[in-house]
């Protein structure tokens, strides 16, 4: 068993960890820049440790720093997190090689699945539904041409290295091709360093769908349902819920179970999530993440379970603590991605918060790292908290929040509040019928800037 654990992350979810270490009994440290010695996690955390100036290049991605802060203080295991180095393969296996436990999945999953081309081909021999497209890498404009005619007009060319809605670029017909194409490579290389590309068929209104999954290393493997993330503004999710409104129990059961048995197959261990494209009753599968997701939130609510515990209990050797039969929903959830950004163009809007009040009650929960006086640095990402609200039913979970949207005060900078505000004024959010370009069109009539 672990007695200390070390977050090499920081805001909400290095928060979200430590409580999971109290509840178990567990010493957690926080690592933090010199820009964060007054963050909460800083000051939640049993211990802390300084690994280096504000930049995330020298303090939150700086192995070698996080690495030294684990022998420090005799941590015996890392959590991760999200973004930072939560899906670095080369720092799991560097984790591992000082003696330190990863708690995540092994390198080998993480770089499967972090290749694009190499997860789809995986996915694809373990009998998961993909997306049409390019059979594998697209070298050259002739190439991409010829895999368009082939697949046929629109099509989307993705970076292989892919993640965050980078590099990628849709040519609605063969005329778009080469710019799309130059322009996907471009972003790509300069983005992450590699500029190879491959093509898929570009789907007009399909929703976002993603199962959450989570194995025991040892080769068994259950599935919590989906999400539906279909809210995203520039590829990026900004509004999710479970189940998802359009989902049916049986749809659920074999989609979800094809996951679980995929990923059972390869002894995944962990938390993971596999998402797909879903259009007429159809899913494609586009990508995994061999991590703990932003909105996972959304599934521990219905399902009435702690992943970031289960996350640490099979990173100890330790069964799963529930089976597939144990897992029933309840009722429905849904997370809305509080950022301090300045509408209508999303600018980052780092500043001093001069007050915070946190909505409570029935069926909320405020996950965030703010407090009164707290400045929000400009060096990370602008994500500075998350409202999630249960409810008995879909019904019942947007009036919950329409009514925490009500109580939360967060004041001294801009943030995309105002956005939810407004989103539950529509009549397509109440009925759920959205797909994955609602939003920017939302946006286009209501927000334009
Ligand atoms: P990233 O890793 O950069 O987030 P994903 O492959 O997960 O990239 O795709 C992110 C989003 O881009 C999807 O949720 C969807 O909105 C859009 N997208 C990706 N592939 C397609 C496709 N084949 N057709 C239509 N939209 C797509």
């Amino acid at each position: 068993m672990f007695d200390k654990i070390l977050i090499a992350n920081r805001g909400e979810i290095a928060l979200r960890v430590i409580r999971a270490c109290r509840e178990m009994g567990i010493q957690s440290v926080a690592v933090h820049s010199t820009a964060d010695s007054d963050a909460m996690h800083v000051r939640m955390a049993d211990e802390a440790v300084c690994i280096g100036p504000p930049s995330g290049t020298e303090s939150y991605l700086s192995i070698p720093a996080i690495i030294s802060a684990c022998e420090i203080t005799g941590a015996q295991a890392i959590h991760p997190g999200y973004g930072f180095l939560s899906e670095n393969a080369n720092f799991v296996q560097i984790v591992e090689d000082h003696g330190f436990t990863f708690i995540g999945p092994t390198a080998e999953h993480i770089r499967v699945m972090g290749d694009k081309i190499t997860a789809k081909d995986t996915m694809k021999a373990l009998g998961v539904p993909c997306v049409p497209g390019s059979d594998g890498g697209v070298p050259t404009l002739d190439d991409a041409k010829r895999v368009g005619a082939e697949i046929d007009y629109p099509v989307i060319i993705k970076a292989t290295a892919g993640g965050g809605g980078r590099g990628m670029k849709v040519a609605k017909t063969a005329a778009d091709m080469e710019k799309a194409f130059m322009t996907a490579r471009a972003e790509s290389k300069a983005a992450f360093g590699n500029d190879e590309v491959y093509i898929e068929k570009y789907l007009t209104t399909p929703r976002h769908i993603e199962i959450q999954v989570f194995g025991d290393g040892k080769g068994q493997a259950v599935h919590l349902g989906e999400r539906d993330c279909s809210l995203q503004r520039r590829h990026q999710k900004v509004f999710e819920e479970a189940p998802g409104p359009c989902i049916t129990p049986k749809e659920r059961a074999q989609i979800g179970k094809v996951c679980a048995d995929a990923v059972a197959k390869i002894n995944y261990i962990g938390a993971g999530t596999v998402e797909f494209l879903y259009e007429n009753g159809e899913f494609y599968f586009i990508e995994m993440n061999t991590r703990l997701q932003v909105e996972h939130p959304v599934t521990e609510a219905i399902f009435g379970v702690d992943l970031v515990r289960e996350q640490i209990r099979v990173a100890e050797g330790l069964p799963m603590s529930f089976t597939q039969d144990e897992l029933t929903i309840n009722g429905h959830a849904i997370e809305v991605r509080i950022n301090a950004e300045k509408l209508p163009n999303f600018a980052p809007c780092p500043g001093t918060i001069s007050q915070y009040h946190a909505p409570g009650g029935l069926g909320v929960r405020m996950d965030s790292a703010l407090y009164d006086g707290y400045k929000i640095p400009p060096y990370y990402d602008s994500l500075i908290g998350k409202l999630i609200v249960h409810g008995r039913d879909r019904p019942e979970a947007l009036a919950r929040l329409n009514r925490a949207l009500g109580e939360l005060i967060v004041d001294g900078v801009d943030t995309t509040l105002p956005l939810f505000h407004a989103l539950l004024q529509e009549d397509d959010i109440h009925s759920g019928t959205y797909n994955i370009h609602w939003l920017e069109k939302w946006l286009e009539t209501h927000l334009a800037g």
